[in-house]
C-alpha cells in the first residue's frame, strides 16, 4: 500500500484528523492544509462517498483549495474543510453533528468550520452548540454573514464584468451573451445580478424546471444540461459541479471567457494551460468565488470580538476580487503562464511555500 502522504492529493498538510464516533454512527475527516495566514477556514461538506479514498481526496484538495482562497482574498484565515461520510440514506442525526461539533472544538480553534455541500444553515446552529469555531450562523438583517451564496454571486458578478472589460473591452455587460450552468444559490444570483444590468443570458440546470422557472422570470433562455457547455456566448459561468473543464469539455466550449463559482472547475492542472490555448480567458475559480468566505470570515472574526458585522465591510472587500483578477490577468499575458498557474503560484507566496 502506498503511504498516504505520497498520494498525489497530499501537498504537505499540516493535520489529517479522522473522526470516528460510534455511539452517534460520525465518520468524519478534518484536513488542515495551512494555518500560516491564521486558523484553518472552510466549510464542512456531507456527502455520500462511494469509497472512503474519494472522501479523503476531497478533504485534501478542497483544503489546499481554501488555503489558496482565504489568501488570495486578503482573510487571516489559513485552509481547512472537513467531510462526513454519509451512508447512502444520507442519514444526518443532532447527535452527529454534536459529535463533529465537539471534535472541531476539541482541535482548539485551528480549524473554522461552515456550511458546504449537503450542510444548511440550521445543521450550523447544531453544531455551533458544541464548538465556538464555527460561522455562517443567522444574522441580524443588515449584518454580514449567514448563508455565503448570495455573496459569493456578488463577487462572481463583479468579476464576470472585469473579464468583459479585459477580453472583450466593454464597459459593461449589457447585450453580453453569458451562459450559466447551475441556477442554484450562487448561479441563481450571478443570473439575477447580470440580468438588472442587460446581459443575455442563457440557463440550464439539471432540475430543468428550476432553470426555465429562472429563465421566464428574467426574460432569458434556458437550454438542456448538456447543451450548455457548447452554447455559443461570450461569457460561459460554471456554478454547478467541479470538474467540468476537462479536455473534452474544453472542445466543446463555444466562449471568450469561462468566469463562475463552481468549485475545482480544471479537471487537472494542465487544462488550465489548454484553454488559453483555446485563447479563453479563465477566472481562476478561488479568485472569483470568494465572496462567500470573506462574509463567513468577518462574521466570525466580528463574532469573536462580540462586535456586530458591518455588511459594507464585506461588499468593500468583495469588490476587490477584480482587481485581483485583473493583476492574474496582466502577470498571465506578461509571462505567457496560463492564468490559474499565476494565481497558484500568488495564493503558495502568500502561504509561505
Ligand atoms: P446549489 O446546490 O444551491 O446549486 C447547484 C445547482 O446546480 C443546483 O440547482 C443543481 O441542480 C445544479 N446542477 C448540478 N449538476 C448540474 C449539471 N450537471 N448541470 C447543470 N446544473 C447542475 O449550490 P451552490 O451553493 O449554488 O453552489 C454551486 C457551486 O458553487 C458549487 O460547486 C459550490 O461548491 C460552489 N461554491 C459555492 C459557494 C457558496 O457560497 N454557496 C461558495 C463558493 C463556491
Amino acid at each position: 500500500m502506498t503511504a498516504f502522504w505520497t498520494e498525489a492529493d497530499y501537498d504537505d498538510h499540516e493535520l489529517v484528523q479522522l473522526v470516528r464516533d460510534s455511539k452517534s454512527g460520525l465518520t468524519a475527516i478534518i484536513a488542515l492544509h495551512s494555518t500560516h495566514l491564521g486558523p484553518g477556514a472552510g466549510g464542512t461538506r456531507f456527502w455520500h462517498y462511494a469509497e472512503p479514498k474519494a472522501a479523503m481526496r476531497d478533504a485534501l484538495r478542497l483544503s489546499r483549495g481554501m488555503s489558496y482562497k482565504n489568501a488570495m482574498a486578503g482573510l487571516p484565515m489559513g485552509g481547512g474543510k472537513a467531510v462526513i461520510l454519509a451512508d447512502a440514506d444520507r442519514t444526518k442525526t443532532p447527535e452527529m453533528l454534536a459529535a463533529f461539533g465537539n471534535a472541531v472544538e476539541s482541535l482548539g480553534g485551528k480549524y473554522v468550520t461552515a456550511e458546504d455541500v449537503g450542510i444548511s444553515e440550521a445543521d450550523m446552529v447544531a453544531v455551533s452548540q458544541h464548538t465556538q469555531y464555527v460561522s455562517g450562523l443567522p444574522v441580524a438583517e443588515g449584518e454580514a454573514g449567514g448563508d455565503p451564496g448570495p455573496f459569493t454571486a456578488m463577487g462572481i458578478y463583479h468579476g464576470i464584468k472585469a473579464a468583459v472589460h479585459h477580453k472583450l473591452g466593454k464597459p459593461g455587460v449589457s447585450g453580453v451573451h453569458i451562459a450559466i450552468q447551475g441556477t442554484g444559490s450562487v448561479g441563481g444570483g450571478v443570473a439575477r445580478l447580470l440580468a438588472k444590468d442587460g446581459a443575455k443570458l442563457i440557463l440550464s440546470d439539471i432540475q430543468e424546471d428550476r432553470a426555465a422557472a429562472l429563465a421566464s422570470e428574467l426574460d432569458a433562455k434556458s437550454v438542456a444540461p448538456d447543451a450548455i457547455m457548447s452554447t455559443a456566448c461570450d461569457v460561459f459561468s460554471p456554478n454547478a459541479l467541479g470538474a467540468i473543464l476537462d479536455e473534452e469539455g474544453i472542445a466543446r466550449l463555444d466562449c471568450a471567457i469561462v468566469a463562475g463559482g463552481a468549485n475545482n472547475q480544471l479537471a487537472r492542472a494542465k487544462h488550465g494551460a489548454l484553454l488559453a490555448e483555446r485563447g479563453i480567458l479563465y477566472a481562476p475559480d478561488y479568485v472569483i468565488n470568494a465572496g462567500g468566505i470573506i462574509s463567513v470570515t468577518l462574521e466570525f472574526l466580528c463574532r469573536q470580538h462580540g462586535d456586530p458585522c458591518d455588511i459594507n465591510e464585506v461588499r468593500k472587500r468583495i469588490a476587490l476580487i477584480p482587481g485581483r483578477l485583473e493583476e492574474i490577468w496582466q502577470e498571465s499575458e506578461r509571462t505567457g503562464i496560463s492564468s490559474d498557474v499565476v494565481a497558484d503560484r500568488m495564493a503558495q507566496k502568500l502561504i509561505g511555500r
